[in-house]
């Protein structure tokens, strides 16, 4: 069988390490780019702590992408970044796989036009995580019963955007989920985003430690209960059999596909 190309965009950074490794790891992918603004000019293998492969950190870059015959991209880099290198990617004809988060809903606008006009597929989700997706279907579930729900998102101190892109996701959900919705209460806020933000009549509140790595809960209230639905991701290496499936199955997609829930038979 034929292996697929795939190139890492962020290669240096946190999650971009792991995809790499998992990338060489799998015996259906063959890395074919490491891109990055950091560590040019560095072999990926021993980025990795390993022996050096002949592949060497680069800038992005058409020129670039055009040699090694990459067939996907991965990207996780910044929500500042990540438009142009979606952008390009699609340009070059290389089909993209985002885990990068902060795109917006007006991004996503843009993006379907890219990738009609390329005559692609992209694949975007905002958590890789199979738990982090359940976590939303329960979530979405649960609304149905307890219209009055309240999200606590805890990450890494040195995440840039918040709130999350997974809350985010979850209060769409939610909403969708939703028979009634909640009546909205007088509050006197003493100190300004004492009640955190607000998405789709959902709260959500942002926790930035060192420590952590990616958790959520989400607390519905109802009569005299409370149901919580949490979950952890204590190791990067969690977000990595949802990169390899999409990795996998971006070729056979039509159009843009948000979500990890679309890839999988829930
Ligand atoms: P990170 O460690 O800061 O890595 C990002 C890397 O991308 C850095 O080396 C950064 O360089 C580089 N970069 C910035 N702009 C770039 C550009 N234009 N071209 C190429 N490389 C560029 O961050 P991380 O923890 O790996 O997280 C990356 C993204 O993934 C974040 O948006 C995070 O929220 C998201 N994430 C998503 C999931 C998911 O399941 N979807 C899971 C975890 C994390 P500089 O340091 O110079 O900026």
């Amino acid at each position: 069988m034929e292996k697929i190309n795939v190139a890492v965009n962020g290669a240096f950074g946190r999650m971009g390490r792991e995809v790499c490794q998992a990338v060489l790891d799998d015996e259906e992918l063959q890395l074919a780019g490491a891109f990055d603004l950091q560590g040019i000019g560095e072999d990926i293998g021993e980025v990795l702590g390993k022996k050096k492969l002949g592949i060497v950190l680069r800038n992005l870059s058409s020129e670039a992408l055009a040699e090694g015959k990459i067939q996907v991209m991965v990207d996780f880099t910044t929500p500042m970044a990540v438009m142009d290198n979606i952008k390009i990617s699609l340009a070059c004809g290389i089909r993209p796989v985002v885990g990068t988060t902060g795109i917006t809903q007006v991004d996503l606008k843009l993006i379907e036009e890219w990738v009609e006009k390329a005559g692609l597929s992209a694949f975007i989700a905002p958590n890789f995580a199979l738990g982090a997706v359940l976590m939303m279907k329960f979530a979405q579930l649960a609304a149905r019963y307890f219209k009055h729900a309240e999200i606590i998102e805890l990450h890494h101190d040195q995440k840039i955007d918040a709130p999350s892109g997974t809350s985010l996701k979850t209060a769409e959900m939610i909403a969708a989920g939703r028979r009634e919705e909640p009546q909205k209460r007088e509050e006197l806020l003493k100190l300004a985003g004492a009640r955190g933000a607000v998405a789709e009549n959902v709260h959500i509140h942002s926790v930035r430690l060192e420590g952590l790595i990616a958790h959520q809960e989400v607390i519905f209230g109802g009569l005299g209960q409370t149901l919580t639905i949490r979950h952890d991701s204590y190791d990067r290496k969690s977000f990595m059999p949802g990169v390899l499936l999409a990795i996998k199955k971006i070729a056979s997609l039509k159009g843009l596909v948000y979500g990890l829930e679309n890839l999988l038979d829930l």
